[in-house]
């Protein structure tokens, strides 16, 4: 399993931030420009080329060359390859993925803790082939602790004042003892799990928060960033997989092709839609790290079928209030469709059943 950590590059000296700027000037302008070429058929579009054919980027060693070329390859393909009206890509934001050939990281023994080495595409004052490398100090915080003894991808995501690394771990072994947890993500709970836990109540307050801020503004952005931290806290904070050997989430492909009726209205609310890679790719990572089965299912119709007795119909559910028209069960929707789900799980009694029939 790999997970990434952000450290600050608010450490290094004035003049190594310095030639990060320039790096990143350089960068952009070379990016935008084979952009360009590419976008109008100047150059040709490969996944990759030789950095001998790389011939309008003067002297910036052929590594970046490469590595500019490959960058612009992408936004330009992902952008014709995209539905719709098509304009040419302009570089506003972007992070630059350095590879292990411009880059190593060491952990270090002095008052910081790692160590960046970084090769850039400047030439050193008087030199003819040899390019200035910068050391970059780093510091851990609490989220970069927990990696210590993690093994140290080699390349690096570097932006103007951050840069990300990249840890790996084999993935242990999956628990044989325990409960299976069904998880249902809702519009007013973000979600509740099928022993009628509901975390993060009142979530759709965070939807009408962002939707009051102009898209794509500054306070807009901070809203989403609020979110997704509010999203990993919650679920840090109030889901215990201790005891738990497999959790059954819905699988996104489903609810984003939104098949059988298991939309519901409030469902094609966009913001929700956002939000559910957010907490399946958290709920993920999560069940890794307590060795807990990962299990995706289909969700059409677990929001509309009774829990207890299978009967299923689209009155059976009425908001926030599940009643079954053939038995009577009676429960929250959400609590509801998170029973059904967890009885879709590998190790659950119901999917030992269902085999035995067929
Ligand atoms: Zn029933």
């Amino acid at each position: 399993m790999k997970r990434s950590a952000k450290f600050t590059l608010k450490f290094a000296t004035e003049k190594k931030k310095s030639l990060i700027v320039d790096l990143f000037d350089l960068y952009s302008k070379n990016l935008q420009m084979t952009i360009d070429l590419l976008w109008e058929n100047k150059v040709p579009l490969h996944k990759w080329i030789s950095s001998k054919d790389v011939t309008w980027m003067g002297d910036l060693g052929g590594q970046y060359k490469q590595l500019i070329y490959t960058h612009a390859s992408q936004i330009v393909r992902s952008t014709k390859n995209r539905k719709g009206k098509k304009s040419k890509p302009e570089i506003k934001n972007f992070s630059i993925t350095i590879d292990q050939k411009m880059v190593s990281s060491e952990k270090s023994n002095n008052s910081f803790d790692k160590w960046i080495r970084l090769r850039l595409p400047f030439l050193k004052p008087g030199r003819r082939a040899e390019r200035i490398e910068i050391l970059i100090p780093l510091k851990n915080h609490k989220q970069s602790l927990k990696f210590e003894d993690w093994n140290l991808c080699k390349s690096i995501l570097l932006t103007r004042s951050y840069v990300t690394l990249i840890f790996e771990k084999e993935t242990p072994e999956t628990k044989l003892e325990g409960k299976v947890l069904g998880i249902d993500q809702g519009y007013k709970n973000l979600i509740t799990t099928s022993e009628g836990k509901f975390i993060g109540k009142g979530f759709d307050s965070v939807y009408s928060k962002i939707s009051r801020k102009k898209q794509g503004s500054k306070a807009f952005k901070r809203t989403l960033i609020e979110r997704n931290n509010e999203i990993g806290y919650l679920i840090n904070k109030e889901l215990n997989l201790s005891d738990t050997k497999e959790l059954v989430v819905e699988d996104l492909k489903s609810v984003k092709s939104g098949i059988n009726g298991r939309f519901r209205k409030s469902f094609n609310n966009r913001l929700q839609r956002w939000v559910y890679p957010k907490v399946i790719g958290k709920l993920e990572r999560l069940s890794q790290e307590n060795r807990v089965l990962f299990t995706k299912v289909d969700p059409s119709y677990t929001s509309q079928s009774c829990s207890l007795c299978g009967f299923r119909h689209k009155d059976n559910r009425k908001n926030e209030k599940f009643l079954c028209l053939s038995c009577g069960y009676t429960n929250h929707s959400d609590l509801n469709a998170a029973i059904n789900i967890s009885h879709m799980g590998v190790y659950s009694p119901h999917a030992k059943e269902n085999r035995m029939e067929v």
